[in-house]
């Protein structure tokens, strides 16, 4: 499923569902923090579950790699001065993703928003303490994105008094431009909705000296996309670092331009006059990040895809023999969320059963498994986020449901 579905279905997701009793299946928990960790989710009565979903917020994210979670350890142990910090992970992060800076933020979205921050004020500490109350000041208050792009995150940038002017042409976006410009926004897993390609678009910016930005929240794998958007020259690039990468959820990396991320700093924690100062990311995040981001460039990418689409295959024999009326196929998005997809669909005259209705079964089953999306007699589910071993429960109980019903 694309993201921007996702956009529309995470506004569905139900808070809560159904409580179910742990069953074990025997696969293996991946836990490091404690020899016996205390049961926190079933103490609160919090329902656990199988994520065969994706990496979606409402859902946590993504489960952080062991070596990360032994960052958080580790650095937990000892203080160390912030700024210090962010400037020498900062400076690692930016030679490893080609770019001339780099800082961790709480999130993408946080990165949307103070980056942009950092183009408005530069190093003017007045301009810094007036965000986001822009109105009749000498401060840019415009951002132009063609409407394609125009998604709900477009948020971000709005918190720092800017508005958002759409264009859908070339023509368009160039007599947008005018002395309150501030940026031109890209929104790559959007860039089939709109007419005016990356490059084209970094030509407009640069033919008028507009800076620019692009948001890849959702878009590695692949991991070239983490450089590729910084040697293509825009200033500053958005990623979130608790998707596909399973950094800590609440983190992020904005990279770019050394000018922009320093005068980004200085709207940012620890400073207190800031729009920034509520998007604190702490140490142990930060370093997190780091081990988090160098872990996921150095995976063996093609064995990690052999092995989703592995699971992928094994959920469809499952479901195959249950009933030749049972089609799969595995999609793969051209733009975000770039892992091999399961969609299923089935002859709804010979198989009764609608598509939300098993989604509940497997929500509220044993143990509980979240999936993607379902229709009518569709169903959309994903295996990246599942834990070794995972794919097998969940064949067992896609195939337990679906011969209830044949
Ligand atoms: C997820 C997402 C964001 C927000 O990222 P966070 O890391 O959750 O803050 C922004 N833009 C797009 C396109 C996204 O998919």
């Amino acid at each position: 499923m694309r993201r921007r579905e996702l956009l529309k279905y995470l506004s569905v997701v139900p808070v809560g569902g159904a409580m179910s009793q742990y069953v074990d299946f025997g696969n293996e928990d991946h836990r490091v923090l404690s020899k016996a960790p205390r049961n926190l989710f079933e103490e609160l009565g919090v329902r656990t579950f199988i994520n065969a979903a994706g990496t979606y917020t409402a859902m946590t994210g993504s489960l952080m790699r062991e070596e990360t979670l032994e960052a958080i350890n580790y650095s937990a142990q000892d203080f160390c001065m912030l700024d210090d910090l962010q400037d020498k992970v900062g400076e690692r992060i930016a030679k490893m993703v080609h770019a001339e800076s780099a800082v961790i933020t709480s999130g993408c979205f946080s990165a949307l928003t103070l980056g942009l921050a950092g183009i408005l004020t530069g190093n003017d500490p007045d301009k810094v303490s007036l965000l986001p109350h822009i109105d009749g000041t000498d401060i840019k208050s415009e951002v132009i994105c063609q409407k394609g792009h125009n998604i709900g995150y477009g948020r971000a940038l709005k918190n720092t008094g800017c508005k958002i002017v759409l264009v859908e042409t070339a023509e368009e976006a160039k007599n947008a431009i005018n002395e309150r410009t501030a940026m031109m926004f890209f929104v790559h897993i959007m860039s089939d909705q709109g007419q005016i390609q990356h490059q084209e678009w970094l030509d407009i910016a640069k033919k008028y000296d507009i800076p620019t930005m692009i948001d890849m929240a959702a878009d590695v794998p692949p991991v070239s996309n983490l450089w590729r958007f910084n040697d293509m020259g825009f200033d500053l690039v958005c990623v979130s670092g608790g998707k596909a990468m399973r950094g800590p959820q609440s983190a992020g990396i904005l990279m770019g331009k050394k000018a922009l991320i320093d005068a980004t700093r200085l709207n940012m924690f620890p400073r207190g006059d800031t729009i920034g100062r509520g998007m604190k990311v702490n140490k142990e995040e930060i370093l997190g990040m780091y081990v988090a981001l160098e872990k996921f460039m150095n995976l063996d990418h093609e064995k990690e895809w052999k092995a989703q689409e592995a699971s992928v295959n094994h959920i469809i024999k499952a479901v195959k023999s249950v009933s030749d009326n049972i089609f799969t196929e595995i999609v793969v998005p051209p733009l975000g969320n770039v892992t091999p997809t399961l969609h299923m669909n089935w002859d709804a005259d010979k198989i009764k059963i609608n598509g939300k209705e098993l989604q509940r079964r497997l929500r509220e089953g044993n143990p509980s498994i979240e999936i993607a999306s379902s229709e009518d007699n569709k169903l959309v589910l994903t295996v990246w986020m599942l834990k070794p071993g995972q794919e097998k429960i969940v064949a067992v109980r896609l195939k337990e449901e679906m011969l209830k019903m044949v």
